[in-house]
């Protein structure tokens, strides 16, 4: 139920109206867990937060010493709290996450700063998708991201390291592509690479008719199936030809693919720990309520794909076992480091919930 404070229509924030608006708050609201929004006059949602006791933390914005302070600011701009209690405050925390990615408030840049501290691998759309590293994950675009990581410029380093081993292109989007087996007849004529990168045998050259839209697909795919963790074929062209080098004695340039080969091996490390990562976060989690409303969280992949009470009878432990048999069976179990994007801010939010209180593992229990 959606408690709150009443709203003057249309009026800017006035001292008389935060006085309503505090003693609102502090008469109805009680310090249990939950989340609030702060809305303007026109009913625009401009902040979303969560607590473990609402009140005290309602109360707290009141008392904001300097106007500029976040808290201040906010409340200047609110014209009316509404709050709802949860049960625990894992479950504030997951519905102030799904309340900011519906609603976008304003206000709310802690958790989309949170994001862009993670980079991700980018697979692009388009008739010649090309990987790129970008920082944060846009929930708006269907490409294709694996990830998070830490440490971009890493990360950078070893994703130019596998466009040259599979000969991926990493020019402009929006450059024009021209394969091979395109027939139109202006496309035949000669054409200028953008880059140098065709000439060296590190990219097919797509935009100079280097290959077939089918050859392309190829190495993308090879790609993918190294950053899914399946093929290590990237991994073994680099060594064929480090050590084709030192056979004819070029140690020089063989020392250079060994570099190549480390490079792409640390990021291959690291996508291991994170399908690790990933794969841990899969279990039951039992999450003790406010007045005896304990939830069970039955968690993927890092996300919760189902929510019920903790069973009390045999027909609800009937009922959460068929639940489990759907989610948890061995064909809904990809082993990819390829996280869908709309549960990138899941994902993130429950890895870090379990970092900050390792304790609540003990709570947790595998199923599959
Ligand atoms: S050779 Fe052409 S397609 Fe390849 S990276 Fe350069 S400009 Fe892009």
């Amino acid at each position: 139920m959606i408690r709150g404070t009443p709203r003057m229509e249309h009026q800017p924030t006035s001292d008389a109206q935060l006085a309503l608006m505090r003693s609102t708050v502090k008469d109805s609201a009680a310090d249990r867990p939950g989340i609030y929004r702060m809305l303007s006059s026109e009913g625009e949602v401009l902040y979303v937060g969560k607590s473990k006791r609402v009140r005290s933390r309602l109360l707290s914005y009141f008392r904001c010493a300097y106007p500029e302070d976040k808290g201040a600011r906010i409340l200047r701009s609110a014209d009316k709290i509404e709050w709802e209690y949860t049960p625990s405050e894992f479950a504030a925390l997951l519905q102030e996450l799904r309340l900011i990615k519906r609603f976008r408030p304003r206000y709310n840049v802690a958790m989309k700063r949170d994001a862009r501290h993670y980079s991700f691998i980018k697979l692009t759309k388009g008739p010649a998708p090309k990987l790129i590293v970008v920082r944060g994950a846009s929930g708006e675009d269907a490409s294709i991201y694996y990830g998070p990581f830490v440490g971009a410029q890493r990360v950078g380093e070893a994703v130019r390291e596998l466009n040259d081993a599979v000969m991926l292109r990493d020019c402009r989007t929006d450059l024009k592509m021209f394969f091979s087996d395109q027939t139109e007849l202006f496309q035949i004529l000669p054409r200028t690479p953008g880059c140098i990168r065709h000439e060296i045998s590190k990219c097919l050259g797509p935009c100079v008719g280097g290959c077939s839209a089918a050859e392309y697909d190829e190495r993308v795919a090879l790609a993918k199936a190294f950053l899914d963790g399946s093929n290590d074929g990237p991994l073994e062209m680099l060594r064929v030809q480090m050590e084709r080098l030192s056979a004819e004695m070029e140690y020089e340039r063989a020392g250079v693919y060994r570099d190549k080969l480390e490079r792409l091996e640390a990021l291959r490390a690291q996508f291991g720990r994170l399908r690790f990562a990933v794969e841990n976060l899969s279990f039951a989690y039992t999450v003790p309520g406010h007045d005896g409303e304990d939830r069970v969280y039955l968690i993927r992949r890092g996300v919760v794909r189902a929510e019920l009470g903790k069973p009390k009878s045999s027909r609800d432990r009937r009922g959460m076992k068929q639940l489990v048999d759907d989610i948890f069976s061995s064909e809904r179990k990809p082993t990819t480091t390829q996280i869908p994007t709309h549960e990138i801010d899941e994902l993130l939010l429950l890895s870090s919930w379990f970092r900050r209180f390792p304790q609540e593992m003990k709570r947790t229990k595998q199923v599959s």
